[in-house]
Order: structure tokens, then C-alpha cells, then sequence
């Protein structure tokens, strides 16, 4: 691998932050001084050390993040925020990406990773990954609404849902809203939201809590993300 990858990776920033580094005769392979930042080394032979730190070498690195809203889940924009802006500076490398979508507005769960084959085990509609939800609804769900999401529903352009679970948490006649969680074993583009609205109601809030086994810690705020073991995984 090249210097300035293997150090991007373990966190030292952008290549163009790793080549500063260099340059400030902060990096040194196997007790000499690093020059060059295309310099070939073996990340798992190779000692290598920063500012006379030795560097560990994560292939994978998976982070949990609670998505406040207002960001969105990408890996760059021009115009707004993007979940890998909430990373500090010593966590982000570039090949970080966030495992599949949460709206703008959706807060909760969201994985951050560079291992590609695992999140595509999340994603993948072969493996019905559990995902589960809390929403605020306006308006009341019914016996008959949840009827509908077990039995597989079918959205307004036709496409037809697996089937979910609709709980019904707490009702607010006054306000006649109900708070909903929704489990789900899919996950296509605004599920949740199309799901709610062929019922004829409408979303006003929604939180992801869960994916397969990995459950959003209480203490963890929003915009706050936590580095999980690999071992767990
Ligand atoms: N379903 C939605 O409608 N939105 C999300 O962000 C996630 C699931």
C-alpha cells in the first residue's frame, strides 16, 4: 500500500493533509525518516510511526452514528452537511461511506464504514436486515392500517412492500397524532414515509433505533457517534 493511503486510513487525514505531514519530517518506516508519500510499504510488516507514535493498522473501521437532521447522508455535497462532516478530523478518512440512506429529516442509526462487502450484506434484499423505526404520525393508526403493513402493502405506484410490523406506541386524540414504531425487512426508498401515506396519514417525525443486531445506544446524541468493535459485527 502507499504511505500517504496507509495513513490517510488510520486517520491522519486527506493525502493532501498526509503529504504536510511528510514534508514536516513527522513520519518515519521502520526507523527512518518517510520522504516520499508514494513510498510502498507493507501495512502489517512495516513499523511505522507519527510525531514518534507507532501507527495500528484497522483495515475496517465501522462507526455508528445518531443522524441528526438537516445533514444528508452522503459522502460529499456542495450545499449542505453531509454525515461525514460529523466525523472529527483524527476519525475521517476517504474512504469512509455511510451504509444505505436516511432522509434529510430522519435522525437515528446509520453505519460509516470502509468495508464495502459488509455493507452490502446490510443492504443487500437477500438478506431482509431488519430495520426498525419510530415515527410520529399525524393523524391515528388503525387495526386495519396494521393489517396492511403485515399483510404487505402495496404503494401508489404499485410496488409491493414485504411484509412490516406496525406497533402502536402511544395515541394523542387531542392532537390526533400516534406514535409508531415499524419494523421492516427491506428497505426501499422512502419506505417508511410511502408506507404511512398509502394509509393516508403522514409522517412528521422519524427515527431509526435499530439495524440487524446493532441497536442505537440511549446515551448517544444526536450528531454523536460511537466506533464499534469488528468483532461485533
Ligand atoms: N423510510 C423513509 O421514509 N425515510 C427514511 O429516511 C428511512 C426509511
Amino acid at each position: 500500500m502507499r504511505l500517504d493511503k496507509f495513513l490517510s486510513h488510520t486517520g491522519f487525514g486527506s493525502r493532501a493533509e498526509v503529504k504536510k505531514l511528510i514534508k514536516k519530517k513527522q513520519v518515519v518506516v521502520n526507523g527512518q525518516l518517510a520522504k516520499e508519500v508514494n513510498k510502498q510499504i507493507d501495512e502489517y510488516q512495516d513499523v511505522i510511526q507519527v510525531g514518534g507514535e507507532k501507527v495500528v493498522y484497522e483495515k475496517f473501521v465501522y462507526y455508528l452514528l445518531n443522524k441528526p437532521a438537516g445533514v444528508i447522508t452522503a459522502t460529499e455535497d456542495k450545499q449542505h452537511r453531509t454525515v461525514l462532516d460529523l466525523l472529527s478530523p483524527t476519525d475521517w478518512q476517504e474512504d469512509l461511506f455511510p451504509v444505505g440512506r436516511l432522509d434529510k429529516d430522519t435522525t437515528g442509526l446509520l453505519i460509516i464504514t470502509n468495508d464495502g462487502k459488509t455493507a452490502h450484506d446490510w443492504l443487500s434484499p437477500k438478506k431482509h436486515v431488519t430495520k426498525v423505526y419510530q415515527a410520529l404520525v399525524e393523524g391515528v393508526m388503525t387495526k386495519e392500517d396494521q393489517q396492511a403493513f403485515s399483510s404487505g402493502m402495496v404503494l401508489s405506484n404499485g410496488e409491493v412492500c414485504l411484509p412490516a410490523e406496525l406497533t402502536l406506541l402511544q395515541i394523542d386524540t387531542d392532537k390526533q397524532e400516534c406514535l409508531v414504531e415499524i419494523k421492516l425487512s427491506e428497505g426501499k426508498y422512502h419506505q417508511v414515509k410511502r408506507m404511512v401515506a398509502a394509509c393516508g396519514k403522514h409522517v412528521k417525525q422519524l427515527h431509526r433505533k435499530q439495524m440487524g443486531n446493532l441497536v442505537l445506544p440511549e446515551d448517544l446524541k444526536q450528531g454523536e457517534y460511537c466506533k464499534m468493535d469488528p468483532q461485533k459485527i
